[in-house]
C-alpha cells in the first residue's frame, strides 16, 4: 500500500499503487537547471495564454499544461514513467492537503474541480472502442455513464467511481481522484481517434483544462514553480 510522506494514506484504496514509490521532494524544483525551470514555467504560461484567449481548442492548451506538469512532476519525484509519478503524487499527503485547501478557499478552483468531477468516471477510449461503445448517441453525461457500465465497460478513472455510484456514496473531491481523472484525459487524447467523441470530447477536455489551470493557485505552494 502506498503511503504519504506523513505516513497517512490518502484517497480510496483503488487509487493506491501497489508499488513502493518514493515520495515527492518539492524542493528539488528549486535545484533544477534554470533552463529546465524556464521551460516548465513557459509551457504553463503558454497554456494559460491559450486558455485565456478562448480562441483555441482546449486540447492544445491542456497538452501544454500536461507537458509542464509532467516536467515538474518528473523533477520532484525523480520518476520517469507517467504512471509512477502520478501514483507518487496521488499518494502524497502534502499536495493532497494543499489541493483540498484550494478547493475549500478559492471559488474558482472549487467550481472548476466540481465541473470536472461531474464527468467522472472518464473511461478509457481504447476499452470503449474494443467493446463497440464509442458511438452511443447520448448527450447527457449520466446516461452515457450508465450506458457504458450497463454494457460492461470497466476501465475508467477514478477507478472507484463505479463503486461509489453502485453504493450511492458521494465521490470525494480530492487530489487522488482528480489527478487520476486528469491522467485518464491525457491518455485518451493520445489514444483516441481523429475526431473528438465521448471520453475525449471538448467539454471534458475543457473541464480538465480549467481544473488543471486553476491549480495555478498551487503554483506558488505545492507546485513550487515560482521559486
Ligand atoms: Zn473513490
Amino acid at each position: 500500500m502506498s503511503k504519504s510522506s506523513s505516513g497517512a494514506t490518502v484517497g480510496c484504496a483503488e487509487l493506491r499503487s501497489q508499488q513502493d514509490l518514493p515520495s515527492p521532494e518539492y524542493e528539488r524544483f528549486a535545484r533544477l537547471h534554470p533552463d529546465g525551470r524556464r521551460l516548465i514555467k513557459g509551457w504553463f504560461a503558454r497554456a494559460s495564454r491559450l486558455h485565456d484567449s478562448g480562441h483555441s481548442s482546449p486540447l492544445e492548451a491542456f497538452i501544454y499544461v500536461w507537458i509542464s506538469f509532467n516536467g515538474w512532476a518528473s523533477c520532484v519525484t525523480q520518476l520517469d514513467f507517467d504512471r509512477q509519478w502520478v501514483n507518487s503524487l496521488a499518494a502524497d499527503h502534502e499536495i493532497s492537503a494543499e489541493f483540498s485547501r484550494a478547493v475549500a478557499s478559492h471559488v474558482e478552483v472549487s467550481q472548476a474541480a466540481r465541473l470536472f468531477a461531474s464527468y467522472w468516471p472518464i473511461f478509457e477510449v481504447r476499452h470503449l472502442r474494443r467493446r463497440g461503445l464509442l458511438w452511443h448517441g447520448f448527450s447527457d453525461r449520466a446516461a452515457t455513464i450508465r450506458y457504458f457500465i450497463d454494457n460492461g465497460a470497466t476501465e475508467c478513472e477514478p477507478k472507484c467511481r463505479v463503486r461509489h455510484l453502485t453504493e450511492g456514496s458521494p465521490i470525494p473531491l480530492d487530489w487522488p481522484h482528480t489527478l487520476s481523472a486528469l491522467y485518464r484525459v491525457r491518455c485518451n487524447l493520445f489514444h483516441g481517434e481523429k475526431s473528438l467523441q465521448s471520453e475525449d470530447d471538448k467539454n471534458i477536455v475543457s473541464a480538465a483544462l480549467t481544473c488543471s489551470s486553476t491549480c495555478d493557485h498551487l503554483t506558488s505552494s505545492s507546485y513550487r514553480m515560482n521559486l
